[in-house]
């Protein structure tokens, strides 16, 4: 199950943990092409320099696909991101790291 609380997305995981996610946290993640890059052989992200503004890190909804990933809508309207459940993982964990 997928919230959202205050500035950050709440999902409920099926073996009963929780990760929160901050929006704009989240919004810097985003996987798809045009803020994604393409991993390097130690499968690191060089990210293109993103223009951001306030309204970018504003959720105004998102879509479930497919069961397996959920596509967020950005105040911005940005929308082209599809965050699979696997990927929402290795943020949390990521997170938790402090390593984000
Ligand atoms: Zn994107």
């Amino acid at each position: 199950m997928v919230q959202k609380i205050g500035a950050e997305l709440a999902v409920a995981w099926t073996d009963g943990a929780e990760s929160f996610f901050p929006l704009e946290f989240l919004r810097r993640q985003c996987p798809c092409a045009a803020c994604g890059g393409e991993p390097d052989v130690m499968g690191n992200v060089a990210r293109p320099k993103n223009e951001y503004s306030a309204r970018s890190f504003d959720l105004a909804g998102w879509q479930t696909v497919g069961g397996y990933a959920i596509q967020p809508k950005w105040g911005d309207g940005h929308s082209t991101g599809i965050y699979s459940y696997a990927y929402l993982r290795r943020l949390a964990e990521a997170l938790r790291e402090g390593a984000a």
